[in-house]
């Protein structure tokens, strides 16, 4: 039951749960390795019922103080927080980058920049969020938003540090305590936050982490009635299990799922311009949610568009992630890397012909070629089901009803890309059925527009006034024009 640190890419990182302001370690542990070489990173805390117990008594014991402070002094607070992870930019780079995968070259221009503002950008915009005044001619509201409780998060190993810190900053802002339970492939870089928490000042209890794997310590978590919200990323049978759990205690859930989405290239598309966004749906090995898998072309430009696509695919850099000129990294683990071969192999059992890719890359046991597939029906289940991979699917199409109908053909409804002149392309994206469409476009996101999706792709948006939304109890306050006389027949 040590409280050791291991060192990672030469940072000293703690392994253990950061409970009530202070390390505490497990007596059953797990191994991590990373993607890149399967190198033995250390072992990590399991987190057992004791740490979920004392981590849910530490997030209560903080919650009163916390949620009372108002949100310019939590400000303070989270704007040293948001500090104290830049202090640590170099180490959050190297960190995630060796046990997520990710490339140090998007970790330093992107994702650390952005885990920064996921704080800061909240932390602001909590300032208004109290008391929104409604006036009738009969009344004054006093829109309250209060904080919900405890708050337990559960983030995926895609990009644990970017998404960690998009459900903390408006948890915290809002006034809630947090139990944070990254995930078991890549939770390094939230013990780091722990770290920055702690530097900054941060009450004990305020932020909690508790380290483990998702049937043990998440389950646990998920299911304790103490809790005022779970805020999750991941997959759809995960999201499942959640929901049934907090949901036998009526606590609410926002579910970011999977996706499956349509890239759409209209006939009048600029194709070079699409296809080399085209080329960007194989970024961290196709493990992002929001990625346009399925390529709809019309039938006009489709080869053209093909052999475009091709010449950007060929000169992808696939490597170690580490490397300033890598493009594409690792998958994340054996069982992930199993599960993407094993879609691929069936597809093409079943009749789809491989454009390019289609196999093991050979930089390294857990890599995978980028992959195009078509010939592919849509009732195919590399059409229907999320691979999480960097495999794409391709199909024709020959006007805006069927392109629609294919756009909307799956269970998923989470994003979506759309290329061609643009009202045209608005036109046929406001028919698509999901929670956000990219126009001649990919990955443009501000914090204060919504987030998230429909059908299987997930319950609830966030981002700006709709994270703050799901995290905060609305009350409101009634106060009466005119004096109020009690009557049976008053309305
Ligand atoms: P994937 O299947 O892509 O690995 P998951 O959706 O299973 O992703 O995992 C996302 C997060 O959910 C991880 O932090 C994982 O530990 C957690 N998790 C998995 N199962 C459960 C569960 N039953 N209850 C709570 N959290 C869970």
């Amino acid at each position: 039951m040590s409280t050791s640190q291991i060192e990672v890419a030469g940072v000293l990182i703690s392994p253990d749960h950061y409970i009530d302001g202070r390390r505490v370690g497990s007596p059953e542990t797990f191994e991590l390795r990373s993607p890149i070489d399967q190198r033995v990173l250390g072992v990590v805390s399991e987190g057992l019922e004791d740490h979920v117990e004392a981590a849910i008594e530490s997030a209560r014991a903080a919650f009163p103080a916390w949620s009372l402070l108002s949100a310019a002094e939590r400000k303070v607070y989270l704007d040293r927080f948001a500090d104290e992870i830049g202090k640590r930019a170099d180490d959050f780079c190297r960190v995630e980058s060796t046990d997520a995968g990710l490339l140090l070259s998007r970790m330093r221009h992107g994702v650390v920049p952005r885990a920064m503002l996921n704080i800061r950008w909240f932390a602001n915009h909590a300032l208004d969020l109290q008391n929104r005044p409604i006036d009738t001619e009969q009344a004054h509201h006093r829109v309250r938003h209060d904080p919900a409780g405890v708050v337990v998060i559960i983030t995926p190993w895609n990009s644990p540090l970017l998404l960690s810190t998009w459900k903390l900053g408006p948890a915290l802002a809002a006034g809630n305590t947090c139990i944070l339970k990254p995930p078991e492939w890549a939770p390094l870089t939230c013990s780091l936050l722990a770290d920055a928490a702690q530097a900054a000042g941060l009450p004990p209890g305020v932020l909690n982490i508790v380290q483990g794997t998702g049937s043990r310590a998440g389950a646990k978590l998920v299911g304790d009635p103490r809790i005022a919200r779970v805020s999750f990323t991941g997959s759809v049978p995960t999201a499942r299990r959640i929901a049934q759990a907090a949901g036998a205690n009526l606590v609410p859930c926002s579910l970011e799922l999977g996706g499956k989405s349509p890239f759409i290239v209209l006939e009048d598309a600029d194709l070079d311009g699409a296809a080399a966004t085209g080329a960007l749906m194989y970024r961290n090995a196709g493990q992002v949610c929001l990625a346009g898998t399925r390529f709809l072309v019309h039938e006009r430009v489709a080869d053209a568009f093909v052999e475009k696509m091709r010449a950007h695919v060929e000169r992808l850099v696939i490597g170690d992630p580490r490397e300033e000129a890598t493009e594409i990294g690792p998958i994340i683990h054996p069982r992930q890397l199993e599960r993407v071969e094993g879609f691929v192999q069936r597809a093409v059992e079943t009749g789809a012909r491989v454009l390019w890719g289609g196999d093991r890359h050979a930089f390294g046991a857990q890599y995978f070629q980028p992959t195009m597939l078509t010939n592919v029906g849509q009732h195919d289940e590399i059409v229907q089901n999320e691979v999480f991979g960097p495999v794409l699917t391709l199909q024709t199409f020959s006007d805006d009803d069927s392109v629609v109908a294919l756009a909307n053909g799956t269970d998923y409804g989470l994003g979506g890309v759309c290329y061609g002149e643009t009202d045209h392309a608005i036109a046929v994206a406001d028919r698509v059925r999901t929670g956000f469409i990219w126009i001649n476009s990919f990955g443009v996101r501000d914090l204060e527009a919504p987030f998230g999706g429909i059908k299987r792709s997930g319950i609830g948006r966030e981002g700006g006034d709709w994270s703050f939304e799901f995290f905060c109890d609305v009350k409101d306050v009634v106060i009466p024009r005119k004096p109020f006389r009690a009557s049976f027949s008053h309305r």
